[in-house]
């Protein structure tokens, strides 16, 4: 009898980062887990909560504005060792705009102090003076389709620093700080990006990435996932490839 495979993925802050329905990428994850007979068990860990969140198998954060920025910065540096320590055991991040931001060195909005981050991201971020908002299309050097397609509405410029790639090439859109051509951030398993969308179920190639991903170091073995019909999410994910608006 084959072991009943499980995931176990914590939700970090969702009242207060959850912009542009951020959420369904959490959902997206369970989904693809059920429609393979994987449990998928999922924890909301809020402002205030004290557990020990270093033995999730993935963890996701979603964007926000900076007025929410500002509690969860905070929050963060609560559990900053044990997510840096989850980081260091391979374990799968997914951030979101706000959330990426804040899994980098800072983020110093336009008004206020500078917003300390958690630095699993060898990254940083200041406000700028325009907001990138548009549909953003990305080529990545990891996926079959290479693309990656959302939606961006942020103020903050990212500047990677060495240690951490670009996740995908601008091929629409600003992405990181509409200068060095980069989208998002990957180092080792966390993967930050601009996408919002939610950026998952458009995306269904690089949710069972992740998915697999954190299936290999949880069971330190490869294992294939049973392939989907992806029709309808390809559609999604083809009409939206190269449209700016
Ligand atoms: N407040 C941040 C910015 O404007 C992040 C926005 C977001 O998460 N959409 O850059």
């Amino acid at each position: 009898m084959e072991e009943k495979l499980k995931l176990t993925i914590a939700h970090l802050y969702p009242k207060l980062l959850n912009i542009y329905g951020d959420f369904g990428n959490v959902l997206t994850l369970k989904r693809r887990c059920g429609y393979r007979n994987i449990d998928c068990e999922i924890a909301q860990i809020n402002t205030g909560d004290d557990i020990d969140i270093s033995k999730y198998d993935i963890y996701f954060i979603g964007g926000g504005q900076d007025k929410q920025q500002i509690e969860v910065s905070k929050e963060l540096q609560k559990h900053k060792e044990s997510l840096r320590q989850a980081a260091n055991d391979g374990r799968v991040f997914l951030a979101i705009c706000g959330g990426y931001q804040l899994l980098g060195k800072y983020y110093q909005p336009h008004d206020g102090e500078k917003l300390l981050g958690i630095g699993i991201l060898d990254a940083y971020t200041v406000a700028g003076n325009t907001r990138f908002i548009g549909n953003v299309t990305a080529e990545t050097d990891f996926l079959e389709p290479k693309t990656l397609v959302g939606f961006e509405n942020h103020a903050g410029l990212t500047y990677l620093e060495e240690g951490t790639a670009p996740l995908a090439k601008v091929v629409v859109g600003n992405g990181n700080n509409s200068k060095d051509g980069g989208e998002g951030g990957r180092k080792n398993n966390v993967f930050g990006t601009y996408l919002h969308g939610s950026v998952l179920p458009k995306n269904p190639h690089f949710a069972d990435y992740l998915i697999k991903k954190a299936l290999s170091v949880k069971y330190n073995r490869d294992i294939e996932l049973e392939k989907l019909d992806d029709t309808i999410e390809m559609n999604a994910h083809n009409d939206l490839i190269n449209k700016k608006y």
